[in-house]
């Protein structure tokens, strides 16, 4: 069989630890042998970017700036003991953090639903993506640490130099206060990517806030977003059959606990932060879920939602067998190839990624999975496999779909 052609290159940005080997494999077995893959290669490894002072990071968004669409793998955020684990010469700052800052992105998260791995929630029939801002709030938070009494203001100095103050609190003794900010543009950019990604996949629109006790803060996220809504998105999502509605946090906790599912919730940072943790975890596993960043200029960068898989990556390393679900690095790059595809006019590479999609779940659902799985399956007589086997297992069924 001729290998499907690419005209455009997809951004690929590799990372560390145990995704690092599973990014390899899945390259070899699923994707090589089928496509005339055709990508710009950026090695967000740690050691690479502490080689590079992160510079690859920042060429690595640029790239997927110019060409469109990227698919990242995971990669370690330095803390203190990988400081000294790699020898780095800085604790670099997350590559997430630094490629949604410059993509001024909103994440998208949905689980991949398949037979066998049941939700939590019984009532949970079709999947619940949520949609995280990504930028500022507590993420970008200043704190100072009280020491004892004396008292706190909020002041803000305009450029023209008049200042507006509000008193935080007068402290009697030690304490603790915080300030955090957003941009209108940013939540501006947030909104539109929501709308957009409403109509792209045909789904109703949640957003939350705490609007009744945040009166100016989220107060403005949620004006923001009907003045957006009223003036551009009104009209398409009528005709689209799809709606539209704001509701507190709280409220919106209780009413997805009773949904069916398949709308997507729209969180602040910190909400969605937690409560896609919560979602993906209730839908089964984090390795269940899949993730896009979506700029709100139509840029697209896929991943995983989970971490380099840190414990798996030393057994391996220690000559272990490690048994690695490698789903959502798999849906990462599908979900890549797809966008490509659609982009460039290219069917082969749509058709493609839904049929590897397919033989994904159909692998799964023929009972042959990772371990982590296996523990939650309501499946029969499973065969666990080891993170080589589970992606030679999808190939083998890839073949005959
Ligand atoms: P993690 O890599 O998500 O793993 C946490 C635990 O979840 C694992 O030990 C494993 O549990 C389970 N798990 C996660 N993904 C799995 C998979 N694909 N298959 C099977 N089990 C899976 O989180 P972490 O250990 O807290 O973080 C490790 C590194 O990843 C850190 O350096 C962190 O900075 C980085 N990180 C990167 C991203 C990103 O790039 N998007 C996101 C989060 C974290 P068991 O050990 O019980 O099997
Ligand atoms: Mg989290």
């Amino acid at each position: 069989m001729a290998k499907i052609q690419m005209t455009t290159p997809l951004v690929e940005m590799d990372g560390d630890e145990m995704t690092r080997i599973l990014w390899k494999m899945i390259k070899e077995e699923l994707l090589l042998p089928y496509i005339d893959l055709k990508t710009e290669y950026y090695d967000l490894g740690l050691e690479h970017r502490n080689e590079t002072n992160d510079q690859v990071t920042v060429d690595s968004a640029e790239a997927t700036k110019k060409y469109g669409v990227a698919v990242k793998c995971a990669t370690i955020t330095p803390n203190a003991a990988r400081m000294t684990e790699y020898n780095l010469k800085e604790m670099w700052k997350s590559p997430n953090g630094t490629i949604r800052a410059m993509l001024d992105g909103t994440v998208f998260r949905a689980p991949i639903i398949v037979k066998g791995i049941e939700p939590c929630v019984r009532n949970w029939e079709k999947p619940i993506t949520l949609a995280r801002h990504a930028y500022g709030d507590v993420y970008k938070n200043t704190e100072i640490k009280v020491p004892g009494a004396g008292k706190a203001e909020l002041v803000f100095t305009a450029a023209d130099g008049t200042e507006t103050r509000e008193l935080i609190h007068n402290f009697t003794d030690a304490g603790i206060i915080q300030g955090i900010h957003n941009t209108d543009k940013s939540i501006s950019s947030f909104a539109h990517a929501c709308f957009q990604y409403a109509l792209d996949t045909k789904q109703d629109l949640w957003f939350a806030t705490k609007d009744t006790i945040s009166k100016k803060y989220d107060h403005n996220f949620k004006d923001i977003f009907q003045e957006i809504y009223d003036a551009d998105y009104d009209a398409k999502f009528k005709a689209a059959g799809i709606e539209y509605f704001y509701t507190l946090i709280d409220d919106a906790v209780a009413r997805v606990m009773k949904a069916k599912g398949g709308f997507i919730w729209a969180c602040k940072n910190y909400d969605g932060d937690v409560m896609s943790d919560m979602v993906s975890s209730a839908f089964g596993s984090l390795a269940m879920m899949t993730s896009v960043l979506v700029s709100p200029t139509g840029v697209y960068e896929y991943e995983a939602a989970h971490g380099t898989v840190q414990r798996h990556y030393y057994k391996h390393l220690k000559g272990e067998e490690t048994s690695t679900n490698s789903v959502a690095t798999i849906f990462a790059w599908t979900g890549a190839l797809r966008k490509r595809g659609e982009l460039d006019g290219n069917a082969g590479l749509v058709q493609f990624a839904d049929r590897l999609d397919k033989a994904t779940v159909k692998t799964i659902e023929d009972g042959k999975m990772t371990k982590d799985l296996a523990l939650i399956t309501s499946l029969k007589d499973v065969t666990v496999l080891n993170s080589e086997n589970f992606i030679k297992a999808i190939r083998e069924t890839f073949e005959t779909l």
